[in-house]
């Protein structure tokens, strides 16, 4: 008997695959035309009133078809991006890659959910955790997980922590448990993503102790050593020492060989943030400004920023399978384990983290690892440093210019002095001067604060920066600032 499907059946494939084939060719080329063009635009600009309008219309309730939603697309959407231009340097703004974005879309076809069942995905995700731990000089036996970003990868290492140390089943009691209080600790330029785990986590903020830093923006490990102390006798349960490798503010560095011996003494988790970076380990001219890194008991990282990806991705190693397992190791009849079929898997990614269902972030790495290699990695990670280095000369040898701290990796903190001596004065100024700069869309620096100070801050995790980009950069920077001491 043969069935005919009813005219009311649905489905989202195109009736027309040639249209859809030859707007799909479109559309790559287009995108790679908008790359390859990317330094002819603007740093960056606004998103204009009518393009905000377009942004708040309603709901579609009939097909308007994808030639039309790309065009859209392309006139609202596309031009009013973040982070790809040559001189993008706010926050910490990785860049993506061409090569990355293809991976993108074959990851699209493919529409992976890593959550559980065998399939080749999960082949790739431990090969690209594998890469990373030999890349980083972390050990080969530990656990990872790939996860959105630094802020989830430091989430998940200090679960692991809090379980491990806290002395009770954390997982079957919770934190009402709790005999004494937690107590976690970091140095006062750790990034706010720590603390959000921390409160997160039922630990509670008033249990992250941020201990002061010296005067190249590192922790002080005595001062660390009398808040451990001091902690254990008001009674309290010291549980985990944050170390990190590459602070927002300045990239400074900790001890963290320090670190991991003080904390092995104390008996206390040691956990490392290096978001960016802990990528400067994948150099060897690098790798020594991070040593004790690869002691850690788990390693926070972004593969988004400094390792140029496209966005999200990040990842957490932990030295410990086994700790890392139990923190979120969890049974369902819907979830077990076979021998044979479907079901017959090495390892099942959920037990290492929050999420079920997970896309398939792995693959824009191992496709770009092997696109370039890990030796076009290593070039381009001492190259920003480089720049970093090269454009602390250019501000050096300007008198209207002024460092305002080290440069250990790729953050450059500075502001234009221009002869004031009043410090409100000059906070004021280079306020002013950043968003002149930024709203001309010549580069985009951000700011920060160091010492009190307002700076203009750059991270430079961009492949597509050259040397004269931070040239532009500081005549910007004296151009708008001689402009508003002359507004007054
Ligand atoms: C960016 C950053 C984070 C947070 O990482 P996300 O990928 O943004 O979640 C944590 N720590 C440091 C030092 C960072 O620079």
């Amino acid at each position: 008997m043969t069935t005919s499907i009813p005219p009311s059946e649905q489905t989202l494939d195109p009736q027309d695959w040639s249209g859809l084939r030859d707007l799909g060719h479109r559309m790559v080329d287009e995108m790679l035309e908008f790359l390859q063009t990317i330094r002819d635009r603007p740093a960056w600009q606004r998103v204009p009133d009518e393009a905000r309008e377009h942004l708040s219309a309603p709901l579609p309730q009939e097909a308007q078809g994808a030639e039309s939603a790309y065009r859209d697309f392309k006139k609202y959407v596309l031009p009013y991006p973040l982070g790809i231009h040559p001189r993008y340097w706010a926050w910490v703004h990785g860049t993506g890659s061409p090569g990355g974005m293809l991976a993108e879309m074959l990851c699209g076809a493919m529409n992976t959910s890593l959550h559980a069942g065998e399939q080749s995905a999960m082949y790739v995700e431990q090969q690209v955790l594998s890469w990373m731990k030999e890349a980083l000089g972390y050990p080969a036996e530990a656990s990872g997980l790939l996860v959105s970003g630094g802020s989830m990868a430091n989430f998940v290492g200090l679960a692991v922590a809090r379980n491990t140390k806290a002395g009770w089943d954390v997982k079957k009691e919770g934190l009402s448990g709790a005999h004494r209080p937690l107590v976690v600790y970091c140095s006062t330029e750790t990034h706010s993503s720590v603390q959000k785990a921390v409160e997160a986590l039922g630990l509670g903020s008033r249990s992250l102790r941020y201990v002061e830093v010296d005067e190249n923006f590192r922790i002080r490990v005595s001062a660390l050593r009398d808040a451990v102390a001091a902690d254990r006798q008001a009674g309290r349960l010291p549980i985990c020492v944050i170390g990190n490798a590459g602070t927002v503010n300045t990239g400074a560095i900790d001890d963290l060989s320090a670190l991991a011996a003080f904390s092995r003494a104390e008996d206390l988790w040691f956990h490392v943030d290096g978001a960016f970076g802990a990528i400067a380990a994948i150099t060897p001219a690098l790798r020594p400004l991070l040593r004790g890194m690869e002691q850690a008991d788990s390693l926070a990282f972004d593969l988004h920023k400094w390792m140029y990806m496209p966005y999200d991705i990040g990842c957490v190693l932990v030295r410990s399978p086994e700790k890392h397992r139990s923190t979120f190791a969890h049974q369902a009849p819907y979830l077990d384990v076979q021998t044979r079929g479907l079901s017959a898997i090495p390892i099942s990614f959920s037990q290492y983290g929050l999420e079920l269902s997970r896309g398939f972030r792995a693959l824009k790495v191992w496709f770009c690892l092997k696109e370039h290699g890990l030796k076009t990695y290593q070039a381009l990670i001492e190259q920003n440093v480089a720049q970093a280095r090269y454009l602390g000369e250019l501000i050096e040898a300007d008198s209207r210019l002024e460092v305002l701290a080290p440069i250990p990796l790729n953050v450059v903190c500075f502001r234009f002095k221009g002869g004031i001596e009043d410090e409100a004065r000059l906070d004021a100024v280079n306020n002013e001067i950043l968003l002149r700069v930024q709203e001309s869309g010549v580069a985009t620096p951000s700011s920060t604060r160091i010492v009190g100070r307002f700076a203009i801050r750059v991270a430079n995790v961009n492949h597509r920066s050259r040397r004269e980009d931070f040239e532009t950069l500081v005549r910007a920077v004296v151009r708008f600032g001689e402009q508003v001491v002359r507004d007054g």
